[in-house]
């Protein structure tokens, strides 16, 4: 019994077999899924996916990739879908990304910050992306106290030093397909050194398949790989960091 906090299953690549592929999953032992949002028409369609499944629960959030198409009218809309469906857990994925850059650094802050504020407002966690971009992240943390509601940095990429001031403040540390990469080092000094309490799992699919079959489209089944790596990494049991991420991320997204 598995839970994939963050995956994709808008994404195009599932266009062809999203509803068989998710059955399926659901028969081999994936317990939840949690979709993440990426802007208005991603939130929607995973509404309808947590409206049709009892196993998947969504995000709604606008990603800072498409920060520049937002406007007050977006962010009416996205608090209208959040308050349609009470399977919607999170304010995500939100944050700043300036490895593409495809907006503007100044948009992407403010978008991040709209949306941090929503997020109190609505009392839901945050599931953070930031890539390329840890310092401008902490601080709008920081400033805009997000501390309040918490939330995850997902696919996390940063330091153990940085490690400590996201835990300070709040959030959970979630392992992707990466600590499975043969050039893993940084990311495994993090896994060892996050507490058992505060860290989650995810596959962050189709994006990200783990070893072997990185490189492929990937999907919630591959999920076992990362759980098994960072299970060697840690000395516990694959049944143990199973059950784990599963109480984490139950109790981050007040899953009953
Ligand atoms: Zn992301
Ligand atoms: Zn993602």
């Amino acid at each position: 019994m598995i839970f994939d906090t963050h995956a994709h299953y808008d994404d195009e690549r599932f266009d062809e077999d999203r509803f068989e592929l998710l059955e399926e999953l659901h028969k081999s032992g994936i317990k939840y899924i949690l979709n993440a949002a990426s802007d208005i028409e991603s939130t929607k369609m995973g509404i309808m996916l947590a409206e049709k499944y009892d196993f998947v629960y969504t995000a709604a959030g606008i990603h800072p990739h498409n920060a520049k198409a937002a406007n007050q009218n977006t962010m009416r809309e996205l608090e209208n879908l959040i308050n349609s469906c009470k399977k919607v857990v999170a304010v995500g994925e939100i944050g700043l990304d300036y490895h593409y850059d495809f907006s503007p650094r100044e948009v992407q802050k403010e978008c991040f910050i709209t949306q941090i504020n929503l997020a109190k407002k609505l009392n839901l966690p945050i599931i953070i992306h930031n890539r390329e971009s840890h310092k401008d992240v902490m601080d709008i943390i920081k400033a805009e106290d997000a501390k309040a509601v918490g939330g995850v940095f997902h696919c996390y990429s940063g330091s153990v030093e940085m490690a400590r001031e996201v835990l300070k403040n709040n959030f959970y540390i979630s392992f992707s397909g990466v600590v499975t990469f043969k050039n893993a080092k940084k990311i495994i000094d993090v896994v060892k050194f996050v507490p058992d309490d505060m860290f989650l799992v995810e596959t962050d699919c189709p994006y990200l398949a783990p070893e072997p079959f990185r490189g492929k489209r990937n999907h919630s089944g591959y999920l076992p790989y990362i759980i098994q790596k960072i299970a060697e990494i840690k000395g516990l049991s694959y049944e143990k960091v199973a059950e784990l991420t599963m109480e984490n991320g139950r109790r981050l997204f007040r899953i009953q």
